[in-house]
């Protein structure tokens, strides 16, 4: 098999080397958040850990972890470990209710996210002479924006598509000789559907032999989709705005695990309960510590997301950095509709707002024309006319639009339709069968 990678230097040297860069750095970064974070360093106190604690790799132990919660108390930028006129860029994605999570870039960190995705571009064999269709949002998400830098840096050629137009996308594939694809794992799909419309095969009529998808849960059985359809190769990635973005690790050709990078990244798993660190293998909350961020350096960041670091020594690729398995779900109630984060709990402040309402509502994910779409079931307090429904449901819908950044459809049905639950809430049915 033809394997190419961006950096054998450092993607492919021992274990030993791997790990003395890590522990160099891991003091490193420790010492900056102490020095230059004043949260860092309240709750490395409260922890009774100090940076010359940290003697070994085993010594990450020792430090708090960071969560979600952690970054919204410090918003817009009191997570940051350099002064403001060091930051080259700021992004911000969806949360949880109005505020969304910021992350920031120096411009170290733009060239250290660049490094990371074209290694992973090069992971999947995308390299200098493709043409790639950068389909991701390019606003303040960082999808757009991560894959075109990586893109840049290896030698690829850039198309900024982003999301929708799709049949000026199916036109730019075939008239440009796009030769790979870059999305959500769905709008491969779609962008297969509308081809066809156009009377476009896109596995006989167009170039497209490779794609990379992340941002969204896929599963093996829409991997065969996607491949049968374009013809091609379609690899994993895995990463998320907080981390940069795109690019923390990626599938190589073997398509067994995602190699993380680990001169960068410090991957644990631990018990999504207890905290505790978990053995290779076992499944469990990823988390990772930041070695290079620059502008806002993250200690033992609790992602929420599902996996398991696999046992593996050697990969045929030549690589040696460990890899994880594919994300095999949260810890949270989070779902992701067209690559955006949703959770449950900010639908519902939304629904309690509204006194028409009674405390009863579901969620309902499905697909159509490989999109996802959103329903948003709830009970008004007493019986209304359809007339009424309607004007309610249109005002709901814009509600909530503006707190979670996606259209969803609004059904307001009679008081005691809905289903009642002893225990756990079920709020969410997702009938995306991937
Ligand atoms: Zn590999």
């Amino acid at each position: 098999m033809n394997v190419a990678i961006w950096n054998p230097s450092l993607e492919a040297v021992s274990r030993d080397v791997i790990e003395r860069i890590q522990l160099e750095r891991l003091r490193e970064v420790v010492h900056r958040v102490y020095n230059n974070n004043y949260h860092y360093r309240l709750k490395m106190k409260e922890r009774g850990v100090k940076p010359e604690d940290i003697k070994t790799l085993k010594d990450i132990e020792k430090l708090p972890y960071t969560t979600k919660e952690d970054l919204r108390e410090l918003y817009p930028f009191g997570a940051s470990a350099v002064p403001l006129n060091h930051i080259a860029e700021i992004r911000a994605s969806s949360g949880t209710t109005g505020k969304p999570t910021v992350t920031l870039y120096t411009m170290k960190d733009l060239e250290n996210w660049s490094e990371v995705m074209a290694r992973s571009l090069v992971a999947a064999n995308i390299v200098k002479g493709d043409i790639l269709l950068i389909a991701y949002n390019y606003h303040m998400f960082t999808g757009g924006f991560g894959f075109h830098y990586g893109a840049l840096k290896v030698g690829i050629t850039a198309i900024p598509a982003g999301v929708g137009f799709t049949q000026r996308q199916v036109m730019m594939i075939k008239d440009f000789g796009v030769t790979a694809i870059t999305s959500v794992p769905n709008y491969a799909i779609r962008l297969a559907e509308v081809a066809f419309e156009m009377g476009v095969d896109p596995s006989k009529d167009t170039k497209v032999r490779k794609g990379m998808f992340g941002a969204a849960p896929w599963s093996e059985s829409l991997r065969k989709r996607i491949e049968e359809l374009w013809d091609m190769q379609a690899y994993d990635m895995y990463g998320l705005s907080e981390l940069w973005g795109p690019g923390v690790a990626a599938e190589c050709v073997y398509k067994h695990g995602l190699h993380v990078w680990e001169d960068h990244f410090v991957v644990e798993v631990v018990d999504p309960r207890t905290g505790d660190v978990l053995e290779p293998e076992e499944k469990g909350e990823l988390v990772f510590t930041t070695l290079t961020k620059d502008a806002m350096p993250l200690i033992r960041y609790r992602t929420r997301d599902i996996s398991r670091i696999l046992d593996q020594k050697q990969c045929d690729c030549g690589r040696t950095h460990k890899k994880i398995d594919r994300i095999q779900g949260r810890t949270d109630d989070m779902f992701i509709i067209n690559g955006v984060n949703i959770w449950p709990t900010a639908i519902q402040e939304v629904l309690l707002g509204e006194p028409l309402i009674a405390p009863h509502f579901q969620i309902v994910i499905d697909r159509e024309n490989a999109m996802d779409k959103l329903i948003i079931q709830v009970e008004s307090k007493t019986k209304l006319s359809e007339e009424d429904k309607k004007l309610l449901a249109k005002k709901l819908a814009y509600d909530l639009r503006e707190v979670i950044m996606v259209s969803p459809i609004v059904e307001v049905v009679d008081p005691g339709t809905l289903p009642r639950f002893d225990g756990k809430p079920r709020y969410v049915i997702d009938k995306r069968v991937l």
